[in-house]
């Protein structure tokens, strides 16, 4: 143990989308400030951030039916599919920013246009997504959706999954040409470069060990260097603890009371890959359909094409299933060290609760290549296995609390929990995930510089025009935005993938 203590402002744990997010805003906001990463894998955006383990849609709440709950007295709640457009837009705008101010480039690498789509089979589906539609095509957020239940221009939007199809149940779909695939571990390696370029000491294969709060009010870290297996303490006057599925235990270690009854509950995923590129070629865009009864938000089924190293493939999924691995690369015990005596009795509860869900998530991790070839069939009927492959996908931990609604409830949003004097943040739960990384990293700038707030916001305003602006309410706004974001971005144009 190297008993030198090393001194920086800024401690970023975790080399993953939220992390790069937030240096690249403090880099922009504070240029001076020194900032230090930890990461304990070997590169950039290599857990839930890389472009094989997670689904790559830009959520903008176009087509995930969950986003659009319906009311008893049957009327549509648009609000969260409003709130999650608005961050989305959020991201957008930084984004061009910073290939317009030329801190990345090639955004084309990064994300792309494409259709999103919601597709139903069944008369009451096709009500509500009929009502769904009335509900969004109203608001200018949502403009240039359509919708259709005719199987004639289905077969238009979609021939790969309305061919073959012999079910006579009435189908229906809407579509929004606006929709994105974002690369997210491209755009996080991106990030990442750009930090190394001013200069942000970024240490590869350092995993943080242990977390405690100095007498002098900074915390200080237990770092070892994987390469040397020597352990550093490093102290910063803040840490942000952007380890994905690896800040549970983070926070738990840095015992702030505001982590306290916290638990988490991994979920594993799985995709089918499709390489075969006469396949490919026959389907343009990201189908989310409705969720199985008893299924978790997350296992929503979708058919969607993907751009990944300037190539074009398929991916359908993701089949949701248990792991008590916190991260992709983590432990068999990291959800029993996980339960501590403060949250033991929160964590029984979720059990107790989440029995059904447990049975669903195992039968799921045992289901055959062909069960799950005939989940995907649903989608696309004329399916061959030998055209799919399996790729396991990334962890989701989602957050277990006590809320007003009981005991160890599971959440299936993001949690930004923080200490009271605003010196330390972690960021839990993994949805809507890395479209709203600079919503949520704005939010934790927020939370823990409210001093510098005032000096900030002018930057924070030219990095993001709707900084503090409802965009639903603000049309014209939105329209520029939407208009000078696609151009930025090349959302308009990038159309050489087409089938
Ligand atoms: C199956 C699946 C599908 C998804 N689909 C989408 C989608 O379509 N759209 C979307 O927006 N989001 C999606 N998400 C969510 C999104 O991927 C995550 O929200 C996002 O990538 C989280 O970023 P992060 O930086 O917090 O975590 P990560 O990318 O996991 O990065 C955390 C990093 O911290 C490191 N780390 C952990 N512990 C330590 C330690 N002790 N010391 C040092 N380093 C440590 C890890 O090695 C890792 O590199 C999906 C997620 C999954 C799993």
């Amino acid at each position: 143990m190297d008993n030198r203590q090393i001194k920086t402002d800024v401690i970023l744990i975790g080399a993953g989308i939220m992390s790069a997010t937030l240096g690249t805003l403090l880099k922009e906001l504070a240029p001076d400030w020194e900032i230090r990463v930890f990461e304990k894998l070997a590169n950039a955006g290599e857990e839930s951030s890389n472009e094989w383990n997670n689904a790559g849609t830009g959520h903008a709440a176009l087509c995930e039916l969950n986003y659009t709950v319906e009311q008893p007295d049957g009327s549509i709640d648009i609000s969260k599919a409003i709130k999650i457009n608005e961050q989305f837009q959020v991201s957008m705008q930084f984004w061009s920013y910073l290939v317009n101010s030329n801190l990345i480039h090639n955004p084309q690498d990064f994300i792309m246009q494409l259709p999103h789509m919601s597709l139903v089979q069944g008369e009451n589906n096709v009500t509500f997504l009929k009502k769904r539609f009335e509900a969004l095509s109203n608001n200018p957020l949502f403009q240039g959706m359509e919708l259709s239940d005719d199987p004639g221009k289905l077969m238009e939007w979609i021939p790969l999954i309305m061919n073959g199809r012999t079910s006579k149940e009435p189908i229906a779909a809407t579509k929004i040409d606006s929709g994105t695939d974002v690369n997210f571990g491209a755009l996080t390696r991106m990030l990442f470069d750009h930090l190394k370029s001013k200069n942000v000491d970024i240490n590869y294969k350092h995993q943080v060990n242990d977390i405690k709060r100095t007498s002098n009010g900074s915390w200080e870290l237990k770092v070892r260097n994987e390469y040397t297996g020597t352990v550093q303490r490093h102290t910063a006057k803040f840490v942000f603890i952007g380890g994905g599925g690896g800040s549970l235990h983070l926070l738990q270690k840095s015992r702030i009371p505001e982590g306290k009854k916290t638990g988490g509950f991994p979920v594993s995923g799985v995709f089918m890959v499709c390489n075969n590129p006469d396949v490919v070629a026959q389907h343009h865009a990201k189908v989310y359909g409705k969720a199985a009864v008893g299924a978790p938000p997350m296992s929503i089924p979708h058919l969607d094409t993907r751009f990944i190293d300037n190539k074009k493939s398929l991916l359908f999924g993701p089949f949701a299933g248990f792991s008590p691995k916190f991260l992709k690369t983590g432990s068999m015990f990291d959800l029993i060290t996980s339960v501590k005596p403060d949250n033991l009795l929160t964590m029984l509860a979720s059990g107790v609760k989440n029995v059904p869900l447990t049975k669903y998530l195992i039968q799921q991790v045992v289901l055959s290549k062909e069960k799950r070839m005939e989940e995907l069939r649903m989608f696309v009927p004329n399916a061959r296995s030998e055209d799919w492959d399996l790729v396991v996908a990334g962890q989701r931990v989602q957050v277990i609390k006590d809320t007003a609604d009981g005991k160890g409830m599971l959440q299936f949003g993001t949690e930004v929990v923080s200490n009271d004097d605003g010196s330390i943040a972690a960021l839990l739960g993994a949805s809507p995930g890395a479209s709203t990384a600079v919503h949520v990293m704005l939010e934790i700038i927020k939370k823990c510089f409210p001093q510098h707030l005032k000096e900030w916001e002018p930057k924070i305003k030219e990095m993001i025009p709707s900084y503090g602006v409802s965009l639903k309410d603000n049309p014209e706004l939105l329209h520029k935005i939407h208009t000078s974001t696609a151009q930025t971005l090349g959302l308009s144009k990038n159309k050489q993938y087409q089938s």
